[in-house]
């Protein structure tokens, strides 16, 4: 990715400015940038992160509920992988020394006012029938997977970046075994219901 960092000392290496020995020694904000740990997030990255915590939240306080009211095994496992993709931005609001939204909040409580109104749709939906719970799992997804690469657009941080490439391709997983799951009730195809058809498509590998 394409950093202010890189752009400035390689306009400066351009001007002169900077000769080719001094970009060599790691200097000590060099090592804090390997390190991870004296980074200064901008504003924007600090509440991805902290959206990302809830959006994880909400994913799995979903399934749980939905696996509660139909019991099917599908939930139950995302919700577990749901656990460790908020486990995982937990990791990263520790490091940074962010305060955790999800602190005290019981299933289905959000801080993110957005958040706990798409929560309260998703559930009056997904209980209106074993169908339309698999298929509120494939608008979960599909928003979750946007999210993500929105907010790996805007991260200039590698550490960042990989944590969200990850919790991405369980969200591809994830994608695929609801549009699955739909696929063995209906008979049809899934169909996009967030990204586009061209996305989905591409991601279910049809
Ligand atoms: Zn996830
Ligand atoms: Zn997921």
């Amino acid at each position: 990715m394409f950093t202010k960092k890189i752009s400035r000392r390689a306009m400066l290496a351009m001007t002169g400015a900077l000769g080719a020995a001094t970009l060599l020694p790691a200097g000590a904000a060099q090592a804090a940038r390997s390190t991870g740990g004296a980074i200064t997030l901008t504003a924007q990255e600090k509440s991805d992160l902290l959206f990302m915590r809830e959006e994880e939240k909400l994913a799995r306080d979903v399934y749980l509920t939905l696996f509660d009211v139909w019991g099917t095994p599908v939930f139950a496992n995302i919700s577990t992988s749901e656990q460790q993709h908020m486990d995982a931005i937990l990791n990263l609001l520790i490091l940074y020394k962010l305060p955790d939204p999800t602190v005290g909040k019981p299933i289905g409580v959000f801080v993110n006012t957005e958040l706990q109104a798409l929560y309260d749709a998703l559930i009056a939906r997904g209980k209106q029938s074993a169908l339309d719970a698999l298929l509120v799992g494939g608008v979960i997804e599909e928003t979750d997977i946007e999210d993500l690469n929105q907010a790996i657009a805007t991260s200039r941080l590698s550490n960042i970046d990989r944590v969200y490439s990850n919790l991405l391709n369980g969200s591809y997983n994830h994608l695929r075994a609801f549009a699955s799951n739909i696929q063995a009730l209906t008979g049809q195809p899934y169909v996009a219901q967030v990204l586009s058809d061209e996305t989905v498509d591409s991601i279910l590998g049809s």
